[in-house]
């Protein structure tokens, strides 16, 4: 190979925040310049996709991809991506599991548009235009990509190499995944998750955790000045520690709030709504209710679970996309 090797960085239906933790390596992107050659990155530099088109087949070392795939648009980088690289790396939550786009996956495209463009206070569209298609305009003629039905992940919609995941990832890990390529060292198997570890929160946590935990009641962040040590499910709090692989540090626990899942499921566990579902059953105390008849019961448990207004929204707010709740069809 002439020169140093090729990486990009991609971002499709994300907020960007990938990218800031990639500018937090700060001095330590001399590192990765020294190594690389930074040929896209569109949000600080003006490469344009016909430039990727040119390059030969696998000519870029690495791609980051962060984003999940929303548009047809997003698509076609992704197919674009993957054919000129030779490891793909899904970047980031949106990337690996769908991350907050997906959330929209419990809502048609129609509800979607409805609500933007028809149907909100704030809008004035007597024409009832819902923007898409090809437009002319006096510089010539535009074009909006589609808007899918469903949002996808990257490995839906293209082979992957690997998974760096977070909401946004930890610069820290970045740059462990970047130093473990630049020395060579030898990567897991494909597919593998890297970056982060293989446990879940709950095992980088330093919360003092009760084994025969039961709670009364589940509680929003608002309501209480949790405990600082002890662990905050046992306090009623939603935290998904338990369903959410390591890698972070238990960052959002150790700052006193409950950590939201973005790193994704760890291994062994499928599906990060069902596994939370399943630890918020098993810890609720029903044992007072046993002897009550069942619609009585029934009513109780559903006024338990209430008190988590988006129950699902937490649970799958960075997995809905790979979860099991997931559409097969467009
Ligand atoms: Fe820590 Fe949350 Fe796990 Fe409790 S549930 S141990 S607070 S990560």
């Amino acid at each position: 190979m002439i020169g140093k090797p090729k990486i990009a960085f991609y971002w499709a239906s994300s907020c960007g925040g990938c990218e800031i933790s990639l500018i937090n390596l700060h001095e330590k992107l001399l590192l990765v310049d020294n190594h690389f050659d930074l040929v896209f990155c569109p949000c600080i530099m003006d490469t344009k996709r016909k430039d990727v088109e040119a390059m030969p087949d696998g000519s870029i070392a690495i791609t980051f991809f962060n984003g999940a795939i929303r548009t047809r648009e997003n698509e076609e980088m992704a197919i674009l991506m993957r054919k000129k690289s030779g490891l793909l790396i899904a970047f980031g939550a949106c990337a690996a599991g769908g991350g907050i786009p997906a959330l929209s996956n419990f809502h048609s495209r129609k509800d979607h548009f409805d609500t933007i463009y028809l149907n909100n206070p704030s809008i004035d569209n007597p024409d009832g235009i819902i923007p898409g298609g090809k437009t002319t305009v006096p510089g010539g003629e535009v074009e909006l990509p589609d808007f899918f039905e469903q949002v996808r992940t990257l490995a839906q919609t293209v082979p992957i190499d690997y998974i760096i995941p977070g909401c946004p990832p930890e610069t820290h890990r970045i740059l462990e995944v970047i130093e473990h390529i630049i020395n060579g060292k030898p990567l897991p198997p494909r597919g593998s998750v890297i970056g982060a570890g293989t446990k879940s929160v709950c095992d980088e946590c330093a919360r003092k955790k009760n084994e025969n935990r039961k709670i009364e009641r589940l509680v929003r962040c608002h309501e209480v000045i949790p405990d600082t040590e002890k662990c905050l499910l046992e306090q009623g709090l939603f935290c998904m520690g338990v369903a959410t692989r390591d890698g972070c540090g238990a960052l959002c626990p150790t700052a006193n709030m409950p950590c939201t899942g973005c790193y994704g499921p760890p291994d062994g566990v499928s599906d990060q709504g069902a596994k939370m579902a399943g630890t918020i059953g098993g810890l609720l105390n029903f044992d007072d209710l046993k002897e009550l008849e069942e619609q009585e019961l029934s009513r109780i448990i559903d006024e338990k679970i209430a008190r988590i207004p988006d129950f699902p929204g937490m649970a799958y707010k960075f997995s809905l996309a790979d979860s099991i709740l997931k559409k097969t069809s467009e």
